[in-house]
């Protein structure tokens, strides 16, 4: 099987898992983009854009996020965009069981992209992968490696839109990214 074929078969597992959807609603939303990235992006979980489409980050949030990935000097084809929940939250945040049921869907997902680099993007996909809570304001910027993987912390584009201010931060957050993936091809 090809990583895409591998990647179907995971998202059907989403689509037919009782669990992923208790107390959630809409379309699975799996992930999208290259089956070989050297790059995933992590978010939180689907809000109501992204559960009518079935796609990740397509909402006002995802907007701004797929542009910030084109500034950065990527193109959205060549990375990988995907949440550790699968399904729109009744509630909108996800809990920290949704958390750690999603993250068994996403190891494997991952285990078949095989990323270098995965962009956490705010405390979810924090807690997801690192399994602690931190405060995203402090430790953003900071590269986590692991595993033969690099992991840059960095916010949510959800609280851009919020707080404006923080723009900034993540700008400076996203052009780190384009130095990893030098690092990785040299
Ligand atoms: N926010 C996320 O964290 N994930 C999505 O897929 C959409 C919005």
């Amino acid at each position: 099987m090809t990583k895409k074929q591998k990647l179907i078969a995971l998202a059907k597992q989403i689509a037919r898992c009782a669990e992923c959807k208790r107390n959630k609603s809409g379309l699975p939303v799996a992930g999208e983009g290259n089956p070989d990235a050297d790059i995933v992006f992590l978010g939180e979980a689907p809000g109501k854009t992204e559960a009518k489409t079935g796609r990740p980050f397509v909402g006002r949030s995802g907007q701004l996020l797929r542009r910030m990935i084109r500034e950065a000097g990527l193109k959205e084809e060549e990375v990988y965009i995907t949440s550790p929940v699968k399904y729109l939250p009744d509630r909108g945040t996800p809990t920290k069981k949704d958390i750690a049921h999603g993250r068994m869907h996403l190891a494997k997902q991952l285990a078949v992209i095989e990323p270098k680099i995965i962009v956490l993007l705010g405390a979810t996909a924090v807690y997801a992968i690192l399994e602690k809570v931190h405060p995203i304001l402090k430790v953003h910027g900071k590269i986590i490696e692991d595993g033969g993987k690099k992991y840059l912390i960095t916010l949510h584009p959800a609280a851009i839109l919020r707080f404006p201010k923080y723009a900034p931060l993540m700008i400076a957050d996203f052009k780190k990214i384009k130095k990893l993936t030098g690092e990785v091809k040299a």
